[in-house]
């Protein structure tokens, strides 16, 4: 796909649903896409500032190639500007880290190396980088390797048109139910991602969702029932689920961790849902993957 079109004197960015107009050497939201020469410059193609072999558990993936490693990378930047971000460190840097260029060919040779099943897209939000990504990826399949994007799911349409077949499995955040939070506090549409998510459905991606279970935030029993429905109704009752635990970071010092107990009452809520598979992360809680048929355990 081409990743930008013109528009008079502007450029429009293609790559997420943002769709930043961008004159002469403008930036757009993510701070990591600029117009020069009236073409799109992705700004840190190339430029992976955390690259680190994780468990593909670790993404979190519990239903896709367990047991594996995932080569995962992230660049700065973000088109989302969350205060819980608990990878604001790079998330919302501004400064761009170019010292060493490593092109797509050697992000795949280490995976190659380290023997890792797939590449995940991951720490900060992939469609920025997507330029770069499905370099990587494309490559990665010719060796048999499988992709993966940890994403907020605001991809543009037509990110989401081309990455079928290109990126195999997703971890998408669904951080609340409220359109108006998503658009003053994090800087997105619900609406955006309720279609994205549907649409990655329809073509046969593997997903898996996460909620981080923000105090007060989003713990209302109506939103995450809402969260919960949600996913039955329009994933399928077999689509993973991870509840994930807030720490206070940078931004909100104020907040408290997320209870033990509201993640259990989020997980209750879930299973009346008819949610087959939930888990919950960061809590230090033991998730054993049981076959949801005969209830045996299939992984520990
Ligand atoms: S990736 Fe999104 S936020 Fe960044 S320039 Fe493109 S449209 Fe704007």
């Amino acid at each position: 796909m081409k990743y930008f079109k013109e528009e008079g004197e502007k450029i429009i960015c293609l790559l997420c649903a943002h769709y930043c107009h961008l004159k002469e050497g403008q930036k757009g939201l993510c701070g990591v896409n600029q117009n020069v020469g009236g073409t799109l410059k992705n700004l840190v193609y190339g430029y992976p500032v955390t690259l680190h072999v994780d468990p593909v558990e670790k993404k979190p993936l519990y239903h896709f190639l367990p047991a594996t490693r995932a080569l995962s990378l992230g660049t700065i930047g973000c088109n989302f500007k969350c205060s819980f971000c608990q990878n604001w460190s790079i998330s919302q840097e501004k400064n761009l880290h170019v010292k060493e260029f490593i092109d797509p060919s050697r992000i795949v040779e280490m995976a190659l190396k380290y023997e890792c099943a797939s590449i995940a897209y991951t720490y900060n939000e992939p469609t920025i980088f997507y330029p770069y990504a499905k370099d990587i990826a494309l490559i990665a399949h010719q060796k048999g390797i499988k992709n993966i994007f940890v994403t907020n799911g605001f991809a543009s349409r037509e990110v989401v048109e081309d990455m079928s077949g290109i990126i195999d499995a997703l971890n998408v955040d669904i951080k609340s139910f409220n359109k108006t939070y998503y658009k003053k506090n994090l800087g997105g549409s619900l609406e955006s991602l309720l279609e994205n998510l549907k649409a990655w459905k329809k073509k046969g991606m593997w997903l898996e969702i996460t909620t981080l279970i923000v105090p007060t935030q989003n713990d209302s029993e109506e939103e995450i029932h809402a969260i919960a429905s949600f996913i039955a109704d329009e994933l399928g009752v077999d689509t993973p689920w991870h509840l994930s635990a807030f720490h206070p970071d940078v931004h909100e010092q104020h907040l408290p961790h997320t209870p033990l107990s509201t993640l259990k009452r989020a997980y209750e809520i879930g299973k009346n849902a008819g949610l087959h598979h939930i888990y919950i992360g960061n809590a230090g809680v033991e998730n054993t993957t049981y076959c949801f048929t005969c209830k045996n355990i299939l992984i520990e």
